[in-house]
């Protein structure tokens, strides 16, 4: 087993590398949340904390949501995952992600016509002046 699948909803867990870095998470969807994940920090694998209950008064800064459009996903491996129950990672307050997305063809590749490709070269270089 390399993954958690929790129904329980807010629960807190941590990610903690090698160097004790302490990523603090919660779930706010069911699903499934994997049991390593890249540390923020080093970049090191870190370990779940399997959602201990010492855990539960830590104040979490990242989240495990259900993503609305998971089959928008380009990667392959997030997408399958998404698909099949699993949990997308945030930080709190961020939006879903999937939400911002192109719908994928069919063979994978991200729709976007030709419309939307010139009014994003128009558009790119005012699009943070405002
Ligand atoms: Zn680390």
């Amino acid at each position: 087993m390399n993954e958690h699948n929790m129904s329980n909803l807010s629960r807190i867990n941590t990610y903690t590398c090698p160097s004790n870095h302490v990523l603090v998470t919660r779930d706010i969807d069911s699903g499934v949340t994997p049991m390593f994940k890249k540390c923020p920090t080093c970049g090191a694998d870190a370990r779940s904390g399997f959602y201990n209950n010492e855990l539960q008064r830590l104040t979490p800064t990242h989240e495990w949501y259900k993503p609305a459009y998971p089959e928008r996903y380009a990667h392959p491996g997030l997408r399958e995952h998404c698909m099949k129950g699993g949990l997308a990672f945030r930080a709190i307050g961020e939006p879903d992600e999937t939400e911002a997305m192109k719908p994928l063809r069919a063979d994978g590749h991200r729709v976007n016509t030709f419309s939307d490709s010139v009014m994003s070269r128009l558009t790119n270089r005012n699009r943070f002046q405002k």
